[in-house]
């Protein structure tokens, strides 16, 4: 057997292996970081090693640093796991090794991802002729988009951002919501927007932009090139701000408005969803994540934009050896080289089709509320918000239990979830991000909370 043969069918073991077991590992890890250092640590040797084993090694080695992400019951943060076709997919992506900045170097990768992207713009209610650039995830989506749209405000105010640079230019706002992701702010920081010049507008109880005090924060006859951010589902409540009233008072003021729906704008691939995003077609840009509600592996954000000569006027490339060909994903993102990300979203929305992904985001919603309605009957529990999309909520009655509790769950291994704050008081949140989630896996969910509940709120009385 050649090694490249012998190494893929290392991993193809490894890989099924561990998959086969998600469901009955700790979805916490057992090791720590130390313990991991320790494990792959020390010097590099001197002599190799032939390819399959460093894969087996490796595979071994890992396993007790890993965190259960594929498996039905990690609710931490917002992440997703992976679906079949877009793991898969993504083992292709690597043996392909195709540079998908450019058409020249991979028409294949390049018309896949194009198709990828238009499908999404349609599931979206977007524009099919918007460009969207495959990067990193939300946060290289939102520092895309913002870079865009700060070039496209500022050049009707009679400034070229791309030759003149930010000093020297006009005064420029960036108008976000007070829940906004704090990817937002890194986005300003490295488009060189500091976080003090952040014009912050009032959110309701649920995390929601108030349309009045947007109104009033943009003042009337104001003509300041402004960028409003807004966003579709909020980590803590899963809420959506109303693009319907907000959009239209921003476009009044003649500003460019941004959509961070990292894992919101899935929504409107559901019919019973979809009115959580109403308006949002009115939008300049729109950020999202596949690897988020879409479960596809790590990578994968989209930067959506209206208009690709926006997309385009802020990332061409110049170089002379670099072949060129209208609109390349290079021309709309700010990397050059990269791996094929978007093959993987392909796969999966291949493998699930228009009706597969709304029936997945419903399911989601599903377990959401079937988790929120059998904590809110539990005596010691308080679901802190409503349950709009996929995100839930909790909490004890005092801080230190709730903390206690969120340490309790993580080392009890059944289920994984993390901590926030929300109005002032520690929280537990719980996001149903993953394909692999069963009515059954949250039933153990909530028995879990049950039983370990009882035993915090016991040992602080
Ligand atoms: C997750 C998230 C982000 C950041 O996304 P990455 O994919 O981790 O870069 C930004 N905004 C929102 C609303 C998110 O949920």
């Amino acid at each position: 057997m050649d090694e490249r043969t012998a190494a893929l069918d290392a991993a193809h073991r490894a890989a099924s292996e561990f998959l086969a077991g998600v469901d009955e590992r700790p979805v916490w890890p057992r090791a720590s970081l130390e313990e991991m250092l320790a494990a792959f640590g020390g010097t590099l040797p001197d002599d190799g090693e032939p390819a399959d084993s460093v894969i087996a090694r490796l595979a071994s080695t890992a396993d007790p640093g890993l965190v259960d992400i594929p498996g039905g019951r990690f609710f931490g943060f917002v992440i997703g796991g992976s679906l079949p076709a877009a793991v898969a997919a993504d083992w292709l992506v690597s043996a392909w090794d195709q540079n998908s900045g450019s058409s020249s170097l991979s028409p294949a990768t390049v018309a896949i991802e194009r198709t990828a992207g238009r499908w999404m713009c349609e599931l979206f209610g977007l524009p099919t002729t918007s460009s969207v650039g495959f990067v990193t995830g939300a946060q290289g989506s939102n520092t895309a988009c913002l870079a865009i749209a700060q070039h496209a405000v500022l050049r009707p105010a009679g400034w070229d951002l791309t030759r003149q640079g930010l000093r020297g230019a006009p005064g420029l706002r960036l108008v976000v919501g007070e829940h906004r992701h704090s990817s937002i702010d890194r986005a300003a920081r490295f488009c060189g927007i500091g976080t003090d010049e952040l014009v912050v507008v009032a959110s309701d109880a649920e995390g929601r932009m108030l349309p009045d005090a947007l109104a009033a924060s943009l003042g009337s006859g104001d003509r300041t090139p402004t960028v409003v951010c807004l966003q579709a589902g909020e980590v803590h409540t899963g809420a959506f701000d109303p693009f319907a009233e907000l959009i239209p008072i921003a476009k009044a003021h003649g500003a460019w408005v941004h959509v961070d729906g990292a894992f919101g704008l899935w929504a409107a691939a559901s019919d019973r969803l979809r009115h959580l995003t109403e308006g949002i077609a009115g939008a300049d840009s729109w950020t999202t994540d596949a690897h988020k509600t879409l479960n596809v592996p790590y990578d994968c954000g989209m930067a959506i934009v209206r208009d690709p000569a926006d997309s385009i006027a802020m990332f061409r490339t110049g170089g002379d050896y670099l072949m060129y060909s209208g609109m390349d994903p290079w021309d709309v993102t700010p990397e050059l080289s990269r791996r094929a990300r978007g093959v993987p979203a392909w796969a999966a929305l291949r493998s699930l089709g228009r009706s597969g992904v709304a029936a997945l985001v419903e399911r989601l919603h599903d377990n959401a509320r079937h988790l929120a309605e059998r904590l809110e009957v539990m005596p010691l529990v308080t679901v802190v918000s409503e349950v709009p999309y996929t995100q839930v909520m909790f909490r004890l009655d005092h801080d230190v239990a709730t903390r206690a509790l969120g340490a309790a769950i993580l080392a009890d291994g059944t289920a994984a979830l993390t901590g926030a704050e929300w109005h002032g008081r520690a929280v537990l949140r719980c996001s149903m991000s993953s394909w692999a989630t069963s009515s059954a896996d949250v039933d153990l969910t909530v028995e879990a909370i049950e039983r370990l509940a009882a035993e915090v709120t016991e040992r602080s009385v």
